[in-house]
């Protein structure tokens, strides 16, 4: 029977692209050569690189002033691209933090800067859920506000896209991009690594709005300069050319089956059968207000936490892949990504639902 992988990163990518990357693996267009051999600046590979850049402007309906960047260094390396690219010294950022990642973006800026952190979190009853973004105390002298729209750990997403009173915004959409749809143009900077909704790790995603590059650091490294990587279409060195080629053909199935429209209506519809069967169980409980519960990554506990290990171990044997919790809140975490089809959420629903029935006190 089928296997389905929850894992949050890096994620199962659609069994469709992966049979075209394994058809195409050894003899790429006739060429003789896998598309792994190619030099980046060939034409043909030149074509590739070009091609998935349109289809995810397409997808993302990117405005024609923002860059598209293909980037090494993942999410993290961006916690410093992006304070030594906008952040003049001595100057001022904000940043929401929500949880894990967005306060692990904070601690790196602060090496760059004067870095003004936002706890945008509440917990009243054990339910956490977002402050007012009325009670975020932006700075007046901000060069930009950082945060995380989903947290990929904690669980917890905003889906209203925060006022900043014309401060860039910046986001590390790392876990979301490409879940639901986004106003990019309400945007300054957008980042994600790409081994959630994207592709294969070891690329990075930077979308950045004109206005904002050509102001580096001295000390920024050249391959995390935006301004290089966009005068030199991100092949200012040699970028992740097989990572790229296979986000090109994520991008594909995506605009094959609908788009981010398209995969927003199954996400919500996966999204609200995991938590329908946490909350009907009363065997399993989420800590996440209803409004802000992520569409992508739930974490969830059982009541009785000795049973942790025979529940993972029992899934595992039903092919239910990588639930176990992040080590830093510990239960079980369900990452249901953009390839993870309705039948797997439908099969996890289904194990967890004959493990309460069988474990019920
Ligand atoms: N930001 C978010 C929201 C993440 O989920 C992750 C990784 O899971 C990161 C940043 C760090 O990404 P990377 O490991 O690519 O540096």
């Amino acid at each position: 029977s089928a296997t389905y992988n929850f894992c949050a990163g890096p994620a199962m990518l659609p069994s469709i692209v992966m049979e075209k990357a394994q058809s195409e693996l050894i003899n790429w267009q006739d060429l003789g050569c896998s598309v792994m051999e190619l030099s980046h600046r060939s034409k043909a590979y030149m074509a590739v690189a070009e091609k998935a850049e349109a289809d995810l402007r397409m997808l993302m309906d990117i405005p024609e002033n923002y860059h598209v960047l293909f980037m090494h260094g993942g999410g993290r390396g961006q916690f410093s691209a992006v304070p030594l690219n906008l952040l003049p010294t001595d100057a001022k950022a904000d940043y929401i933090v929500t949880g894990s990642w967005s306060s692990a973006a904070a601690k790196e800026a602060a090496n760059y800067g004067n870095i003004n952190v936002i706890d945008a979190v509440q917990d009243i009853d054990n339910i956490k859920s977002i402050k007012s973004p009325t009670d975020w105390a932006l700075s007046a002298d901000a060069q930009y506000v950082h945060y995380c729209p989903n947290e990929t750990v904690d669980g917890i997403e905003i889906f209203e896209i925060p006022e900043t009173n014309g401060v860039p915004l910046i986001a590390d959409m790392s876990s979301t991009i490409l879940s639901r749809e986004i106003d990019v143009s309400k945007f300054g900077l957008i980042y994600a690594g790409a081994q959630k909704n994207i592709g294969p790790s070891g690329l990075t995603i930077v979308i950045v709005r004109d206005n904002l590059i050509g102001n580096a650091r001295k000390e920024t490294p050249s391959v995390f300069n935006y301004q290089l990587a966009a005068n030199n279409g991100s092949m200012y060195n040699t970028p992740p050319t097989f990572a790229w080629y296979l986000a090109g053909l994520v991008f594909e199935w995506l605009k094959d089956i609908g788009g981010v429209e398209g995969i927003s209506r199954v996400n919500i519809e996966k999204a609200n059968m995991l938590y329908q069967c946490i909350d009907q169980s009363g065997f399993y409980k989420n800590n996440i207000d209803k409004s802000n519960r992520s569409l992508m990554n739930i974490p969830f506990w059982l009541n009785d936490e000795s049973l942790n290990s025979s529940f993972l171990a029992e899934a595992e044997q039903s092919g239910l892949l990588a639930l176990k919790g992040h080590r830093s809140v510990g239960g079980m975490r369900a990452s249901i990504y953009n390839a993870m089809p309705i039948e797997g959420v439908a099969a996890l629903v289904n194990f967890m639902n004959v493990f309460a029935e069988r474990h019920k006190a």
